[in-house]
């Protein structure tokens, strides 16, 4: 990924020279710089490009500059200076590029080279393009899975070793941990923000912050300031745990338990956590016996000191609640949270394979050549123990032979057939296609699979180890034609 909005590159490098093909939209304010003659590269360019500075525009204000140039580059570089950015050649040619990188240093005119950064006080541009760039510009299922993303990889990365505050990040360089606090818990920090005022109130504050701050240097608490202006609300306590601390928020600070002898639902929180997201909304959905739901509004009062329940009316008896189910706070998470991913199997010492087929063990000790595999074709006799911590592979003919991963299939809207299956509504026929999909039952993870004909059954295998971090993916002679993560809401059961 490229990136270096700001900081020292700009000072170091003033302009750019290259022997390039050019081309501009009509008005000469968009050019892209190609080193070969690839004028429908350069097209497809210019108008993502159109339609991420209009939309910019309409946001945030006018682009700051007279013109915006993407130069190609022979070496894999990445930099984004005021007007430009210089791209390597490789990753302009990705077709990715235009829903990542492109609008993310566009939107770097805006946030570090429209307004500058006072590094004295933090780097904030890139939590805030990450926001309206990575994060703003996908759809609102995929916003969840960002938000899970981010969190995990603050997890993972920045919150065991000496973390920094937001306000001590400076640039990321090559650091995931320095990524997880500039990019991802500065992201979060701002969408928890936009939670606590609403979406209309923190869009005019951004682009108050863009007027009032245009070619002036600005920090953290300039913004915070328009946003307290705008909405009324006191930040004071949200900027001191946010920006200028570290950590995250612990899971489950709320806990709801149901007293069966006045039949009423009762909050207790951890006062700790909600000092730190003083008036935050926080997500509840309580599911009933008879299957029936019901959002539970809970909010942390001003001053931070308590939560406040809406009165409820309950017709059945609740069996268990869901928090925080879209990852809208920034906090700590279950295990039971993260989505079950390739990973996994691929660094397991030990598989189990569920199959009659010799051959396609072969493949797989050739494919995972450090993992013993234990092979198992009693298929008339099918019951794994779920309870142990294990990871069995499971041929498409045997998936349907045990009950449980039945119903996890039916549940997931996976069907398989002799010539077809099916997920995500879309058919594939077997024999041309391979799929891979994980999903975990009590401590047990299952990796249910099919392979075509069209390849050797190791070279299926070799290029699903390229999936890690998906939880399903379909493969065809070339590529992947569906993949993603299976998100599974951590159900809070009641005791009676
Ligand atoms: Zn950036």
């Amino acid at each position: 990924m490229i990136d270096t909005a700001t900081g020292k590159a700009e000072e170091e490098l003033d302009f750019v020279i290259c022997q390039c093909h050019k081309y501009s939209n009509p008005d000469h304010r968009l050019n892209v710089y190609l080193l070969n003659d690839e004028p429908e590269l350069a097209k497809t360019i210019l108008s993502a490009l159109q339609t991420y500075l209009e939309k910019f525009e309409a946001d945030y204000g006018v682009y700051p500059y007279d013109q915006f140039s993407v130069v190609e580059s022979t070496e894999e570089v990445g930099f984004a200076f005021p007007k430009m950015t210089w791209i390597g050649s490789q990753l302009l040619h990705f077709p990715f590029i235009l829903q990542t990188s492109l609008p993310h240093e566009l939107l770097h005119s805006w946030w570090g080279n429209g307004v500058f950064v006072d590094y004295t006080k933090g780097n904030w541009c890139e939590g805030f393009t990450t926001f309206g760039a990575d994060y703003g510009l996908i759809s609102d299922a995929d916003k969840k899975i960002y938000r899970l993303k981010a969190i995990t990889s603050y997890l993972d990365y920045a919150h065991t070793g000496k973390e920094i505050s937001l306000s001590q990040f400076i640039s990321r360089g090559e650091d995931r941990s320095l990524q997880a606090i500039g990019y991802d818990k500065s992201m979060m920090v701002l969408v928890m923000a936009e939670q606590r005022v609403g979406e209309k109130i923190f869009k005019l504050a951004l682009k108050e912050f863009y007027g009032k701050f245009r070619y002036r240097k600005a920090a953290y608490q300039d913004f915070f300031s328009i946003l307290s202006l705008l909405s009324g609300v006191d930040f004071t306590a949200f900027q001191n745990f946010w920006l200028y601390s570290v950590g995250i928020l612990p899971k489950d600070f709320v806990q709801l338990d149901w007293q069966n002898q006045s039949n009423q639902l009762v909050a207790t929180a951890e006062k700790m956590a909600l000092s730190k997201i003083p008036g935050q909304y926080l997500p509840m959905q309580l599911q009933f016996t008879d299957h029936s739901s019901q959002i539970l509004y809970l909010k942390v009062n001003a001053e931070g000191t308590d939560i406040q329940m809406s009165p409820l009316k309950l017709t059945s008896q609740p069996e268990f609640y869901f928090f925080d189910q879209d990852f809208l706070l920034f906090r700590d998470l279950n295990e039971n949270e993260k989505p079950v991913t390739f990973s996994t199997a691929f660094s397991a010492t030990e598989l189990k394979l569920f199959s009659n087929d010799s051959e396609l063990l072969k493949a797989m000790e050739i494919a995972f050549p450090s993992t013993k595999i234990s092979f198992t074709d009693d298929t008339f006799n099918l019951k794994p123990d779920f309870s142990i911590r294990q990871i069995i592979l499971v041929d498409s003919n045997h998936a349907n032979l045990i009950a449980e991963i039945s119903t996890f299939l039916k549940e997931k809207n996976i069907f398989i057939s002799d010539d077809h299956f099916s997920l995500s509504d879309k058919n594939f026929s077997t024999k041309d296609h391979s799929f891979f999909t994980s999903f975990k039952i009590q401590q047990t993870t299952i990796i249910v699979f099919g392979l075509g004909l069209t390849q050797t059954q190791l070279r299926w295998l070799q290029r699903w180890g390229h999936y890690g971090a998906k939880s399903y993916v379909v493969l065809n002679s070339t590529g992947a034609e569906a993949q993603g993560l299976w998100l599974e809401a951590y159900k809070h059961y009641f005791t009676f």
